[in-house]
């Protein structure tokens, strides 16, 4: 968040040479990165932290260190540009300097923040922004990490990270989640509830993109254009995000953890029919299955939500209580829905049987299989994108199944 400051020309003044200063140290850090081909920050520092020592005597030792930093992620940039073939120049180069401050550079109050300068701090007030109260007074609170960048007429541009500060905790239950390429399955307090979504929103734009490619490689023009439009609308709703928080709210409030699989080991063999070649099937499954299992670890570390990765072969077909094979017998149709333990004879629901399974890699036990004569599909939502909360939706459902 930025904070615009006017400072008196002092102030501004003694800022000027911490900038002037941290530029050069900036310059040759991003030089000896590349000319020793490395973007790490430890091994810049490393090279030349002595020099730059010597050289910038008064200058605040850390102010070398976030110099480094700002030139490790400047290279990395840098890199990631080169390798989509968008950089223009030789090397990256340093136009505007924003100055990157660690917590012994400066100090936050309400007040006055401190910057440390050559000789002394200086120290700067400015006026609050109503956004910046929401955040401040809503349990955020801020990083130890700041910037600042010097404009015209003596105005300085202070930039304050908000963070959460949330730990994550020990989980006194777990979230299963299982994706799917139409649903996203979950299992609350041993329901399982399966989120209809589609092809779009589950597996996403990679999905789409190899669909489009794949077949018409010559019509560029007109793949192009379908690309974009798809991008549009991905912009405009992102359902993908929608989806993983309501997952995660579900999951802190009950203090659980959420359960994923690690890489999709099943092969999608129903999927992606469309897709002939099956290595690019499983290529794009993969790709497309990490996207939305990005969304909800990002989101589990916004929440300080615990997710546990657990190995993901077999989970639809081994019993989560036996370990042994679940026969699943044709039953009029061709994709049976219930199966029959080998071992037991208990009987599993094949949308179910996944999401115990990695309950139960993860820890938990207590699978439980379907009574003797249920056979009933777990429930499927396709109104969850409006809801509030997982419960709400579920407590929606209980009514409309009783009222049938
Ligand atoms: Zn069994």
């Amino acid at each position: 968040m930025k904070l615009r400051v006017r400072v008196d020309h002092k102030t501004y003044s003694a800022l000027k040479e911490v900038e002037g200063e941290y530029r050069e140290v900036l310059e040759d850090a991003i030089n000896y990165g590349l000319s020793n081909e490395t973007t790490s920050f430890t091994r810049i520092k490393a090279g030349i932290y002595k020099t730059e020592r010597e050289k910038y005597k008064d200058l605040p030792s850390h102010f070398i260190y976030t110099a480094c930093e700002d030139a490790s992620e400047r290279l990395d940039s840098f890199e990631k540009l080169k390798r989509r073939g968008r950089a223009y120049t030789e090397k990256p180069s340093v136009r505007k300097v924003t100055v990157h401050l660690d917590d012994h550079l400066w100090k936050f109050s309400l007040d006055t923040i401190s910057i440390s300068t050559k000789r002394s701090r200086i120290l700067i007030s400015p006026t609050f922004p109503k956004i910046f109260w929401r955040y401040y007074n809503k349990g955020w609170s801020i990083a130890s990490e700041a910037r600042f960048r010097l404009m015209k007429g003596n105005v300085v541009e202070f930039y304050v990270i908000f963070k959460r500060d949330v730990k994550p905790y020990e989980p006194k239950g777990f979230i299963p989640v299982d994706l799917n390429e139409n649903s996203v399955s979950v299992l609350i307090n041993s329901k399982p509830l399966l989120l209809e979504t589609n092809t779009k929103i589950t597996l996403g734009y990679e999905y789409r993109r190899k669909l489009t490619t794949t077949g018409k490689p010559t019509k560029d023009r007109e793949v192009r254009r379908k690309l974009k439009r798809l991008r549009e609308r991905d912009k405009k709703v992102d359902v993908r995000r929608k989806l993983a928080k309501l997952i995660v709210k579900e999951a802190f409030e009950s203090r659980s953890a959420i359960v994923l699989e690690d890489l999709p080991g099943r092969t999608p063999e129903h999927m992606m029919k469309d897709v002939k070649d099956k290595q690019l099937r499983l290529r794009i499954y993969r790709s497309a299955f990490s996207s939305m299992k990005n969304a909800i670890i990002e989101k589990a570390r916004e929440f300080g939500v615990p997710v546990l990765l657990v190995n993901p072969s077999h989970t639809s077909t081994v019993c989560p209580v036996h370990g042994t094979k679940i026969v699943y017998r044709p039953d009029g149709g061709d994709a049976p829905r219930v199966g029959v333990c080998g071992k037991g004879k208990e009987r599993w629901h094949r949308d179910v049987v996944a999401l115990y399974n990695l309950a139960r890699r993860a820890g938990d036990v207590s699978p439980v299989p379907l009574g003797s004569k249920e056979s009933h599909d777990p429930p499927t939502l396709s109104g969850w994108l409006r809801a509030k909360s997982l419960h709400s939706i579920m407590n929606e459902h209980k009514m409309i199944e009783m009222k049938v």
